[in-house]
């Protein structure tokens, strides 16, 4: 599965694909987390990252996809990925779209998770990370995930939470409109090529879990219904091996039954003996066939 999620900053980009990363089992892929860490490491990458971070503004394009490039080749990405808050604007889905098409990996699916503005700025204020482990809480739309019984599995004491530093109130007003004028573009260009999924991502964080699953199941059908095409020309080899059941048992058996009197006709018509049934389907062969023929 290698699917992207599209939304504004705090529409649970990040949140969820946490969880789908548990589910499938496929690697999360956050630039942000990315520029983040090189950030924190003080790379020379994360040093020319950093201003356009804190105002909020996009890093530029070059360093984003020579982090995606490295991330992409990496092992774990071969089984399928979750892109979260990747590509941002029109040339890095280009370029995205031509890595992967080099990789022969293309993209299965675009969920663009849609949330009111005055809601988007509320779950920023909101929002806090632990900095052990990662992961997101919210103290406004999810209290009750901040139990005291929760322990961050990296350090098995409580979680550290931390805001980031660019969950501010003026970064995140030049970040929403950095997403309107940049990134929102890309929801026509997913759905122009039939990739684009659009859910309803307010309310309980469980139910747009529910409502990803069924966007993602999108995915699975068209490919059962590869799958089950693949099979059904297999059945029809005449190497199968598996027993038949029911009416399709039956249907071949009455299928071989009439080839075999095919050739027995044939093989009395070859001989110069009368055909046992006429073409009406009448007995001929037989003594009451020619009684009835008689008469
Ligand atoms: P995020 O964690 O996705 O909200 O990203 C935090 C910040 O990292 C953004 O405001 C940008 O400054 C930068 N960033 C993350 N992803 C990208 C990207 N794909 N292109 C450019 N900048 C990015």
């Amino acid at each position: 599965m290698r699917i992207v999620l599209l939304g504004a900053p705090g529409s649970g980009k990040g949140t969820q694909s946490q969880r789908l990363m548990q589910q499938e089992h496929i690697p999360q892929i956050s630039t942000g987390d990315l520029l983040r860490a090189a950030v924190a490491r003080g790379t020379e990458l994360g040093r020319k990252a950093k201003e356009a971070m804190d105002g909020g503004r996009l890093v530029a394009d070059q360093l984003v996809l020579g982090l995606i490039r490295e991330r992409l080749a990496e092992p774990d990405a071969r089984r399928g990925f979750i892109l979260d808050g990747f590509p941002r604007n029109l040339a890095q889905a280009q370029a995205l779209d031509r890595l992967l098409a080099t990789l022969r990996q293309p993209l299965d699916l675009v969920v663009q998770l849609e949330v009111d503005y005055g809601e988007l700025v509320r779950r920023i204020a909101g929002r806090r990370t632990c900095a052990d482990c990662g992961r997101v809480f919210n103290l406004f739309t999810a209290p009750g995930q901040l139990s005291e019984n929760e322990v961050c599995p990296r350090t098995g004491s409580a979680h550290r939470l931390i805001q980031r530093p660019d969950d501010n109130e003026a970064t995140v007003t030049e970040r929403l409109r950095v997403y309107d004028e940049q990134t929102r573009p890309l929801i026509e260009f997913y759905r122009a090529r039939g990739l684009l999924r659009v859910i309803n991502a307010e309310g309980e964080v469980d139910e747009v879990t529910r409502r990803l699953e069924q966007a993602l199941h999108a995915i699975e059908r068209p490919k059962a219904a590869k799958t089950a095409r693949a099979s059904t020309r297999k059945l029809g080899s005449p190497k199968r091996s598996a027993p038949r059941r029911g009416a399709s048992r039956r249907a071949a058996k009455s299928a071989s039954g009439m080839r075999r009197k095919a050739a027995a006709t044939a093989r009395a018509a070859s001989k110069g003996k009368p055909p046992r049934r006429a073409p009406d389907g009448t007995r001929t062969g037989t003594r009451r066939g020619a009684r009835r023929a008689r008469r």
